[in-house]
């Protein structure tokens, strides 16, 4: 149970003037933050939270720590650039809850307040329990000596110790050497408070624009736009990026122009093939000068280029960090030192299957959250279970994918024509889950159904058909003629079945049979 002095609940405050979460400290001093726990986790985002549910699950009185530098308890991101923004504000009770695109309300914390156990009271429970110290920051490690240092100094002995410090957003410097009068425009967006802010700002913006044409860019831009259409706002969405189309890096090029075409549907004008050169002030809004010569007005502008793993602590606590992918250097146990382990988006991890990556993805967080916190109680498990992630661009275009999804492998797809079924919406409202990695679980796909259908249409293989034929398909991605990756555009349900074909490790002749187990022809 709470302390009465913890009693601070999640409330938004919100004053006339703007809606902000102001960064506290529960508890407000160290010394009632623990100086000894068997288990650690440095980060309050998905992979710890994952993490404690492992070891939870598998030693029931465990007791467990985060210590997370964001004020807020754990808490899941997707929502951020999609569900939040598409219902008005006035039909929301809770700012920090989202209504799934079935209308039902979710709240975006993983747990209530009252499922934690105050830091204070930790040591002494019996049973055990997971205790959030808020807005402190863990500054160092001894990995030999099993210690973790918080700001101020307050020192922190454990057991076994998880890195899932997560990554924090790039930033550009056109902006970030502009004078403060033009960063005050500008800003990233990662996290609750960036959310409640923007939701704040753009009730008097006239225009948004969005710099990047990767995942958050491109949701972004689409969820902007359809909360201007909700609201029945006058907000104009800019969406600049440097490649030719959207999600660039992940699809093949005609279906990343293709999807371009989707994100100006939804009410955005997409500016691809360009960059911020310079940028000035003009009375309350940003001009920005772009290599094509364009000059668009903004007053608020939204920088989406990208994360950089949070691995701050590296340097002084005599931690690898990887060179190429730059997160923590772990096996594929997640170890990155004896009882100290990194999971999520700060890792990067020895994947059995396919080598060395880092991934930043929900899923991951999970899946690696999940698998640091069972080999923390003892498990020593590999990692062999793929994770997989999702997509949307508004509720009725969206994917799903697993492996290696890269726009520079080569592809081969097949596409079928779509209908209102296939929609992330669709699936939303059937599964009445929003994390699309659990409504896995629930296919009734399952692999043991993997059989080439003989009674399927002909499947075609064809990358030029005209533009309203992409409405669903498989999309697989080769490496040495293996398939190492599967997009399932508009296609939802079929995880299971692409996990195994990856699993499966064939060479096929004929990816037209491989993409008829995922049944895209059905009605
Ligand atoms: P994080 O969630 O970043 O958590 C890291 C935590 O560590 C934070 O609390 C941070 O404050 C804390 N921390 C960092 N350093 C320290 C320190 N020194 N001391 C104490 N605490 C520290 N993925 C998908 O698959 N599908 C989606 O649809 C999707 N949508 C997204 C939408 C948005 C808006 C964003 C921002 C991301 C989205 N992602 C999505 C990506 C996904 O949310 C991330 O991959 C995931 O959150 C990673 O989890 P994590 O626990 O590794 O890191
Ligand atoms: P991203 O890596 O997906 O995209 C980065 C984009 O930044 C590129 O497409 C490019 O347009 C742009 N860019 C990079 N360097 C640039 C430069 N120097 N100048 C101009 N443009 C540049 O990252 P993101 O879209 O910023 O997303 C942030 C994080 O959140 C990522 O980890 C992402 O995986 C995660 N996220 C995931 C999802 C999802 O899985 N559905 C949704 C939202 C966010
Ligand atoms: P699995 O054991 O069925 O398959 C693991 C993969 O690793 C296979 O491709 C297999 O061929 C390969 N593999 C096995 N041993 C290997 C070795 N020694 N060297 C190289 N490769 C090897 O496991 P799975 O179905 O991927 O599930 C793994 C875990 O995840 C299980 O604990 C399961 O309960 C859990 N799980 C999670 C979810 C979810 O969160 N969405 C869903 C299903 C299963």
């Amino acid at each position: 149970k709470l302390q009465p002095e913890e009693k601070t609940k999640q409330e938004v405050k919100t004053s006339k003037k703007s809606a902000k979460i102001a960064p506290v400290k529960i508890p407000a001093t160290a010394s009632e933050i623990p100086s000894s726990v068997p288990y650690l986790l440095i980060g309050g985002g998905t992979a710890s939270f994952s993490a404690f549910r492992a070891i939870k699950s598998l030693d029931a009185k465990a007791k467990v720590l985060i210590v997370s530098n964001e004020s807020l308890l754990p808490y899941m991101r997707p929502p951020l650039s999609k569900e939040v923004w598409f219902v008005p504000d006035s039909e929301k009770k809770d700012p920090l809850t989202f209504q799934q695109w079935n209308g039902s309300e979710k709240s975006l914390f993983y747990e209530p307040e009252d499922f934690y156990i105050s830091p204070k009271a930790l040591d002494e429970n019996p049973n055990g329990g997971v205790a959030v110290a808020r807005g402190w920051k863990v500054e160092r490690i001894d990995p030999y000596k099993k210690i973790a240092y918080l700001e101020g100094g307050h020192e922190i002995k454990y057991e076994k110790c998880l890195l899932a410090t997560g990554a924090k957003p790039k930033t550009l410097d056109v902006f970030s050497k502009a004078p403060a009068s033009i960063q005050k425009h500008v800003s990233t967006f990662r996290g609750i408070p960036d959310y409640v802010e923007l939701n704040d700002i753009i009730k008097e913006t006239e225009s948004i624009a969005i710099i990047g044409g990767g995942f958050l860019g491109s949701e972004m831009a689409c969820a902007l736009a359809r909360r201007a259409k909700v609201e029945n706002a006058n907000i104009k969405v800019y969406q600049i990026f440097k490649e030719p189309g959207n999600m660039h890096k992940i699809l093949p090029e005609y279906l990343s122009l293709w999807t371009t075409g989707k994100v100006a549907n939804e009410g955005v004008e997409v500016i691809s093939n360009s960059e911020v050169q310079d940028v000035k002030l003009e009375g309350k809004a940003v001009s920005l000068m772009l290599s094509d010569g364009k000059q668009i007005l903004a007053n608020k502008v939204i920088v989406a280029v990208g994360v950089d793993p949070n691995t701050d602590l590296a340097e002084n606590s005599g931690l690898e960090v990887e060179p190429h992918c730059g997160g923590y250097l772990v096996n594929a146990e997640l170890e990155a030192r004896s009882n100290l382990y990194a999971a999520g988006d700060c890792s990067c991890f020895y994947d059995v299957k396919f080598g060395r990556r880092r991934v930043e993805h929900h899923d991951h967080a999970v899946i690696s959250g999940r698998l640091a916190g069972e080999n923390m109680v003892g498990a020593g498990k590999p990692y062999l279970h793929q994770s997989m992630f999702w997509s949307d661009l508004g509720p009725d275009v969206g994917f799903e994918a697993i492996g290696i999804v890269d726009s520079s492998l080569p592809t081969v797809a097949v596409f079928a024509k779509g209908s209102d079924k296939d929609s992330p919406k669709a699936v939303v409202a059937e599964s009445n889950d929003n994390i699309r990695s659990n409504v896995e679980a629930n296919s009734q796909y399952k692999p043991s159904s993997v059989s080439t259908s003989q009674n399927q249409p002909a499947a075609s293989k064809d990358q030029t058909l005209p533009p309203d034929e992409y409405g669903k398909g498989v999309i697989f991605y080769l490496r040495d003629n293996m398939v190492v990756g599967i997009v399932l555009w508009n296609v939802f349900r079929r995880m299971t079945v692409a996990r195994q074909v990856l699993k499966d490790d064939k060479k096929y002749d004929d990816l037209n049979e491989v993409a008829k187990l995922f049944h895209i022809f059905d009605e």
